[in-house]
């Protein structure tokens, strides 16, 4: 497959250029490549796509996503093939997938089975991160077990059912910090939310705003001043904090770099980046934002962008994981505790930074490469093969008309899922053509690909 005349967009520059695909891999990249000479040996002249006016970057990494979760009383509502054929549609070709809690006392081994299962039916790459939702010696020869089976990333919580100690923490951290792997965390304090809730509760007030008035900055500040802490403690071992939604957040793992911590990272998400905490005015409408960490405010908005530009936050990932408003989401109408918290964001992530962040100058697009494709990939054991345009790597590519100008709404969208958080917002800029391993996948909208066609991506350690 040769892409002509594309902008070609790296991590590193921006060039006018074709690429040359062979079988899966990206073979050259140059100006006036010609498929003919490499083709001559053969038949087949091989497809031509003519990227004139065009941007051609490379599929995105989504290293946040939850499909078919199970909350226990219901799920989220894509699986792993409507999730991922929705991804290919928003030019994403890798997700990396938090695991549910498996059942207490549950081995590490367990998720995966469950999860190796699930995701047989995805249609692009994929990995999953361990979830370590108690400690002992047993859990700790298992991270290294799960080491082998190619996930060398772990999720652990500070609050909900499995939240850990700091004891058990250190020894998880130790542990990542000689091994070479990732724990990443959801940063919420559960002492000030517990209590919080429980208040607003017992006062009478349920709507959904009081879901957002229960986990405030400060929640956020406090758990992730404890990581900082406890990484701090262990010998600076690899963090990464999930969904960082705060400029309280944000400052605290400036001070902890300029400290000396090098072994910090930090995702965010659109919804953290474009949406903000009026959304949950209207008691009914609000639902549809209820998710952990809540909505937050404009300055928040701004200081995630700005750290973004300057390079302050490593990657920008979705935390996808939708619930129909009509149905699941009801659940939580007169008790915000009640509703099931997530909202999509999967096939919405590139075309939205793309557009709000690209086109209205806030980030370049190399910027925007960085932080949407090559830093997921490096940060999780794929950064030979996933994330960048360079000749080796896999060919996840997708191309961009800049031109298509609309607002979002659910009609545009492949999620099974009744309602988008973004509708209405103006969107500039729109994937056309996404290719995964060098075949054509979606086509204007359209997924061509075949059921079940994804990957297990079998991730290495960090060094
Ligand atoms: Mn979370
Ligand atoms: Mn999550």
């Amino acid at each position: 497959m040769l892409i002509r005349n594309a902008t070609i967009a790296t991590s590193t520059a921006v060039f006018k250029g074709d690429v040359l695909v062979i079988e899966s891999k990206i073979a050259a990249i140059g100006e006036g490549l010609s498929a003919a000479g490499i083709r001559a040996a053969e038949d087949d002249p091989g497809e031509i796509i003519d990227a004139e006016g065009l941007y051609l970057l490379p599929g995105g990494v989504d290293v946040h996503t939850h499909m078919d979760l199970d909350v226990g009383f219901t799920r989220s509502s894509d699986t792993f093939l409507t999730g991922t054929i929705a991804a290919a549609c928003g030019g994403t070709t890798t997700i990396i997938d938090h695991m549910a809690f498996g059942p207490a006392g549950a081995s590490l081994h367990h998720q995966v089975e469950v999860y190796e299962k699930l995701a047989e039916d995805a249609v692009i790459d994929y990995g999953f991160h361990g979830v370590i939702q108690h400690v002992d010696d047993g859990v700790l020869a298992e991270m290294d077990e799960l080491a082998k089976r190619g996930i060398t990333s772990f999720k652990i919580y500070l609050t909900y059912d499995f939240k850990l100690s700091d004891a058990a923490i250190q020894r998880v951290l130790t542990k990542a910090l000689e091994r070479g792997y990732m724990i990443c965390v959801h940063c919420e304090d559960d002492g000030m939310l517990t209590s919080l809730r429980q208040q607003y509760l017992l006062e009478g007030f349920a709507t959904p705003r009081y879901h957002a008035l229960s986990r405030p900055s400060e929640c956020e500040l406090l758990a992730v001043q404890r990581m900082l802490a406890l990484s701090r403690r262990v010998g600076d071992a690899p963090l990464y904090v999930v969904h960082l939604s705060t400029e309280l957040g944000l400052e605290a793992i400036r001070a902890a770099k300029a400290r000396g911590q090098q072994r910090v990272f930090a995702e965010t998400c659109p919804q953290y980046l474009l949406l903000d905490d009026s959304r949950y005015d209207d008691p009914s409408e609000g639902l549809k934002y209820i998710m952990s960490p809540p909505l937050r405010k404009l300055n928040d908005e701004e200081a995630l962008w700005c750290s973004l530009a300057a390079g302050e936050i490593d990657t920008i990932a979705t935390d996808h994981c939708p619930f129909f408003f009509a149905a699941q989401k009801q659940r939580g109408k007169d008790d915000f505790t009640l509703c099931p918290g997530g909202a999509s964001g999967v096939e919405e992530r590139m075309p939205l930074i793309f557009s709000h962040g690209f086109m209205k100058g806030r980030l370049t697009l190399p910027q925007l490469v960085w932080l949407c494709c090559t830093r997921p990939a490096q940060l999780f054991g794929l950064g030979d093969s996933k994330g960048d345009i360079k000749v080796g790597m896999d060919a996840d590519l997708v191309l961009f008309d800049a031109n298509r100008e609309f607002s979002f709404t659910k009609e545009h969208l492949h999620e099974n899922v009744d309602y988008t958080p973004y509708e209405g917002l103006p969107q500039q800029g729109y994937p056309i053509l996404t290719i995964s391993r060098g075949e054509v996948i979606v086509e204007e909208g359209s997924f061509t690909g075949n059921r079940g066609r994804g990957r297990y991506l079998n991730r290495r350690r960090i060094t």
